[in-house]
C-alpha cells in the first residue's frame, strides 16, 4: 500500500459514550490470543495507529461502536484483531444472556459464520477478505468473502467448507440468506465498514434486512461496530437504531 500511516501518527482522537475503555499505545498492552500476536507481527505492524490505540479496547470490553475514522487509517485491524481475539478465546459464550447457539447449524449446506462484516463494494469486500486471511493464518479460522457481480457457485463451494468470518456486500448476502445457504442466527460480531458510502450507494433497506434477520430468535448478544469516513444525519440515525450503549469515536477532522 502507498498509504503512509504514520502521518496519523499524532491525529487527535474525540470519544465519548459511558465508561470509554482506555486506550493503549502498542499491541503488546492487549492480551490477543498468541496465534494473532504472532500475526501482527509477521504482517509488520509496529505499533497501532491513533484509530487503532482506541478501538481495539473498546472492541476487546465487547462494546458496541461507532468509529469514525478517514481512508488509510487502519480501520480493518481495529475491528479485525479484537473480531478474532474474541472468536478463538470463545468470548461471545461469556455474554451476560449465554445464549450460545453454534449447535443450530449442523447441516453442512447452511453456513453460520460467528462474524459478519459488511462492506460496499466487491473490491472493498476482497480486500477486507484478504487482510483478514493474513491476520487469521494458523488460527483455524475460516474467511469467506462472498459479492455481487461473480459466479455465486464458487461462493457456495467456499462456504460449504465452513466459515467462522463472513465478509459480504449486502445484496449478494440477502440472496445466499434467500436460498438458505447462509443463516445469521450465529453472528455474535457485526462490523459494518464504509457505512457512509454504504448508505450513498442506496444500500440502507438491504442493511436493515440484514440486521433484522440478526434479531430474529434465537439471536443472542451481538456486537456491533460500525466504521464510517463521515458521520452525516443518516449515520447518527444507524448508529441508534444498530448500536446500544456504544462508544463513539473520531479520529482527526471528521465531516458530516
Ligand atoms: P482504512 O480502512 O482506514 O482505509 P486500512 O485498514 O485499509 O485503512 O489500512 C491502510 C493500510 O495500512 C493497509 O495497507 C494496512 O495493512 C496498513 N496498516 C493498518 N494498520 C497498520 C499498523 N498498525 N501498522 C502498519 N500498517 C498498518
Ligand atoms: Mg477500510
Amino acid at each position: 500500500s502507498d498509504v503512509n500511516i504514520n502521518a496519523y501518527d499524532e491525529t487527535p482522537v474525540e470519544t465519548s459514550g459511558f465508561d470509554v475503555p482506555s486506550p493503549v499505545t502498542s499491541f503488546s498492552e492487549i492480551d490477543f490470543s498468541s496465534a494473532l500476536s504472532k500475526n501482527i507481527k509477521r504482517c509488520n505492524f509496529v505499533k497501532p495507529t491513533p484509530i487503532q490505540r482506541y478501538a481495539i479496547p473498546v472492541a476487546m470490553a465487547g462494546r458496541d461502536l461507532m468509529a469514525c475514522a478517514q481512508t488509510g487509517s487502519g480501520k480493518t485491524a481495529a475491528y479485525c484483531f479484537p473480531i478474532i481475539s474474541r472468536i478463538l478465546r470463545r468470548d461471545h459464550k461469556k455474554n451476560p444472556a449465554g445464549i450460545v447457539t453454534e449447535d443450530g447449524c449442523l447441516s453442512l449446506k447452511i453456513a453460520c459464520p460467528l462474524a459478519l462484516i459488511l462492506a460496499p463494494t466487491r473490491e472493498l469486500s476482497c480486500q477486507i477478505h484478504e487482510e483478514a486471511k493474513k491476520f487469521s493464518n494458523n488460527t483455524g479460522l475460516k474467511v469467506v468473502v462472498v459479492y455481487g457481480g461473480a459466479p455465486i457457485y464458487q461462493q457456495f463451494r467456499n462456504l460449504k467448507k465452513g466459515v467462522d468470518i463472513l465478509v459480504a456486500t449486502p445484496g449478494r448476502l440477502i440472496d445466499m440468506i434467500e436460498r438458505a445457504r447462509v443463516s445469521l442466527r450465529n453472528v455474535k460480531y457485526l462490523t459494518l465498514d464504509e457505512a457512509d458510502r454504504m448508505l450513498d450507494m442506496g444500500f440502507e433497506p438491504q442493511v436493515r434486512k440484514i440486521v433484522q434477520q440478526m434479531e430474529m430468535p434465537p439471536a443472542g448478544v451481538r456486537q456491533t461496530m460500525l466504521f464510517s469516513a463521515t458521520f452525516p444525519i443518516e449515520i447518527q440515525k444507524l448508529a441508534s437504531d444498530f448500536l446500544s450503549n456504544y462508544i463513539f469515536l473520531a479520529a482527526g477532522k471528521v465531516g458530516s
